[in-house]
């Protein structure tokens, strides 16, 4: 027998939450966030799964891109961080990959470069984030050029909301856009998860739905399941091994937590050399043949430890719920102080993965 270990990726899911971006999207057209490796659930198939739904994919590796277009997929696929080095230039034009442009070499490299066609371009706005894109004047003469430049086809105007889930919001930087650009008639994309589900006027032509799509919340206070989302996600085991313990009795590396009454302690094959997160501490939740318990003590590489004292009717061969399925990633993220996107994206090589599509097929 095999390590019990397990990722379940529910396709069904993937597409019951696309279905809630197209609610909220209105007419704005969809970019599905697929970078990161779907965000750690598998690149093609999901992308495969969303390819008669998705207006376009975005994501940031150039290979991806193209494994997409070698999938067969034919939507616009953007770039979010744009190209890296010029010589990836034929390859976009080659593959009809949409780039974003983010830095005034850039269009310069494009217009050198002498494709054999036109790219399409999203143009990065630095609104406030502070990361990538253009401000003031270079932005203005950025636009200016690009949309006179025979090299471009069509331009797009793209920002990225830095507090949308927070208390911040995105009032501050939806008026520096568009502040910098007043005359701009042409298309924009704005949301992220966060801002298409609280801010119907920041949705612009092309939302980028990321997080919401593998069924998590982008809002610290709102749980996923009251906005519709179903987890695509579950991380699955089984106990391998019960301890009984006395109070008193210490478990795991540096004995962090300790039995306060005779403890049954449940050792469960998952560790962060699978992805769990190392910093969940003893209280995080963990599902244990359907019931909720505790995690207990450190997190191993390999292993970590449960209560099982009032799960009288778990042992060795229980199913265990890392998260997904009747536990939110959210939860468990929150445990370890940290958000789903990291514990989904952290999903570790060794744990094998199956693809379902609905009801357990
Ligand atoms: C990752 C990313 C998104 C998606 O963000 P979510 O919070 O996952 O919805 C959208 N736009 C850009 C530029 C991104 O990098």
């Amino acid at each position: 027998m095999s390590r019990p270990i397990r990722a379940r990726i529910d396709l069904a899911a993937l597409r019951h939450n696309f279905a809630i971006a197209r609610r909220y999207a209105g007419t704005a057209r969809i970019f599905a966030v697929v970078k990161a490796n779907a965000y750690g659930h598998g690149l093609l198939p999901c992308a495969q799964a969303l390819a008669g739904l998705a207006d376009g994919f975005a994501l940031l590796d150039l290979a991806d891109a193209v494994a997409l277009r070698e999938a067969g997929l034919r939507q616009p696929i953007l770039l979010l961080e744009g190209y890296f080095d010029a010589a990836e230039l034929p390859t976009l034009a080659e593959y009809g990959i949409t780039t974003a442009v983010h830095r005034p070499e850039q269009l310069e490299e494009i217009e050198l470069a002498g494709l054999p066609r036109k790219l399409d371009a999203f143009i990065k706005v630095n609104s406030g984030m502070n990361r990538l894109g253009f401000t003031g004047e270079a932005l203005i003469a950025a636009v200016r050029r690009a949309t006179a430049s025979p090299a471009f086809a069509d331009v797009t105007l793209m920002t990225h909301f830095a507090d949308a889930d927070g208390p911040r919001g995105v009032a501050w930087q939806l008026d520096r856009f568009r502040s910098m650009l007043p005359c701009w008639a042409g298309p924009v994309s704005l949301a992220n998860s966060a801002a298409l589900l609280r801010y119907p006027e920041a949705r612009g032509d092309w939302v980028r739905p990321g997080i919401l799509l593998y069924g998590s919340s982008p809002f610290a206070d709102i749980p996923a399941e009251q906005l519709g989302l179903k987890p695509v996600m579950t991380l699955a085991s089984e106990i391998i091994g019960v301890q009984e313990i006395a109070a008193g009795e210490r478990v795991g590396y540096g004995g962090t937590f300790t039995a306060e009454r005779r403890t049954r302690v449940g050792i469960v094959a998952c560790g962060y050399a699978d992805g769990y997160p190392r910093h969940a501490g003893t209280g995080t939740p963990i599902l244990v043949g359907g019931r909720c318990t505790r995690l207990l003590g450190r997190v191993s590489m390999d292993m970590l430890a449960c209560d099982l004292t009032d799960l009288p009717n778990a042992g060795v061969g229980s199913p265990v719920t890392l998260w997904g399925e009747g536990l939110s990633a959210d939860e468990v993220a929150s445990a370890a102080g940290t958000i789903s996107y990291e514990l989904f994206c952290a999903l570790a090589r060794r744990v094998p993965v199956d693809f379902i599509d609905g009801e357990g097929n």
